[in-house]
């Protein structure tokens, strides 16, 4: 079955055509800045990949193009668009109505445009993606893939906030989580590489990147994540503050005179990494900035690993011990000294990396030293494989 996967951001479509079966990427792309001037096509894997410049003024047109390069011309994939089977749509928002993937009905997509004010550009634009999808190839089956679902597990104790209860019942104001689709992907590649069952294991996953989020996994349910209402609450990230003192938003709007909307800003993109360093939000080049004696650097790069390693401590706690810890994404799967922060004077409580292993680059491997009681491994997301997945089991069981 060949399953198309749409990832529509608020000016941008990413896609990637998946034969499930082969497990085969046969096309991948991006339109950028849809919608805006100079926006552009990327299409094509590794080194045949093509650049075109294209008007876009909206995601119907960026999606027609899509499926011109898909079936015609020199980056032609497949013949016809009758060779796509289905369509998967990454969702970032489902609220507490998904706790799986779904099928696409007008339902589900009244609901996700509910569901817009928790999370208004990426919703949106998900829906822009599905009525494009639906304009240009009506009838095929669509399956929709949230973000949030992993997480509808989490127990009360663990989603609700400790502000007052009328909050949360009149705005539904709740930890939702986010990068669920990627957490659920490395806890069951975890699984399969330490060839034990899901259900048997005690899991932390991290997924280091821009954005980062950490999991507590137990038996095969997500238990607490560190994504909130949005995501940005939690970890620090690249441009993200993650978790601060709540009383600092309102600091902010009385002496620097700032709205709540420019607060807000200053949270998600000009905080983080970025923030801290006033460089960039670009791991490689704080590193490197670092080396050279840049001591807000070095102080950008001590503060992302340590709140990693706070996370990791606490969610040891959650679980009451921990059986292994996943990494992935950009930083998790290739920074070896981030790694070497955050697990450093971890030995008493069972976790020690072996230097060799964690400087080794490949695909899933393990980096744990043969002492350690704890067992680290490194799983490379793919979260268009695992929508492509679900997509598939949905559309299956259709007939
Ligand atoms: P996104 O959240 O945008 O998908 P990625 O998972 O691509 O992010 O991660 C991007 C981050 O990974 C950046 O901070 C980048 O510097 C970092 N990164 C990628 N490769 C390396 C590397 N070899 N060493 C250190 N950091 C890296």
């Amino acid at each position: 079955m060949n399953v198309l996967v749409i990832n529509a951001g608020s000016s941008s479509l990413k896609y990637q055509l998946i034969n499930v079966e082969k497990h085969d990427v046969l096309a991948k792309g991006i339109c950028e800045r849809v919608g805006t001037a100079g926006a552009f096509h990327k299409h094509g894997i590794d080194d045949n990949e093509v650049v075109i410049d294209a008007e876009m003024a909206d995601h119907n047109q960026a999606m027609a193009l899509v499926l011109e390069s898909l079936t015609s011309g020199p980056t032609k994939a497949i013949d016809s668009l009758e060779e796509i089977d289905a369509i998967g749509h990454r969702v970032v928002q489902g609220g507490s109505y998904f706790d799986k993937s779904v099928l696409i009905d007008e339902d589900v997509i009244q609901k996700i445009d509910e569901l817009a004010e928790l999370a208004p550009l990426h919703n949106k634009a998900a829906l822009m993606g599905i009525h494009a999808c639906q304009q240009h190839m009506p009838g095929k089956p669509m399956v929709a893939v949230f973000d949030t679902s992993f997480f509808q597990t989490l127990p009360p104790k663990a989603y609700m906030y400790p502000i007052p209860y009328e909050m949360y019942e009149k705005h539904a104001i709740r930890k939702y989580g986010a990068h669920g689709t990627s957490h659920r992907y490395i806890s069951q590649r975890a699984a399969a590489f330490l060839d034990e069952p899901l259900e048997d294991l005690k899991l932390i996953t991290c997924h280091l990147g821009n954005g980062c989020s950490i999991s507590a996994i137990d038996h095969g349910v997500a238990v607490d994540t560190s994504m909130g209402l949005t995501p940005l609450d939690g970890l620090m990230m690249g441009t993200r503050c993650g978790s601060i003192d709540p009383a600092i938003v309102t600091y902010l709007i009385d002496h620097e005179n700032l709205t709540a909307q420019e607060v807000n800003d200053l949270m998600n993109k000009k905080s983080g990494l970025l923030g801290i360093s006033g460089l960039s939000n670009d791991l490689r080049t704080i590193r490197t900035a670092s080396e050279e004696g840049h001591e807000r650097a070095q102080l950008a790069y001590e503060m992302y690993s340590n709140s990693v390693k706070k996370f990791i401590g606490s969610y040891i706690a959650v679980l009451g011990g921990v059986d292994a810890i996943v990494l992935t994404a950009g930083v998790g799967e290739n920074c070896e000294k981030m790694r070497r922060m955050i697990f450093s004077g971890l030995n008493s409580i069972g976790i020690e990396l072996d230097p060799e292993k964690n400087k080794e680059r490949g695909y899933e491997r393990e980096i744990s030293s043969d002492d350690s009681r704890v067992r680290v491994i490194v799983i490379p997301t793919n979260e268009e494989y695992m929508i492509a997945r679900d997509t598939y089991r949905i559309v299956e069981q259709l007939g």
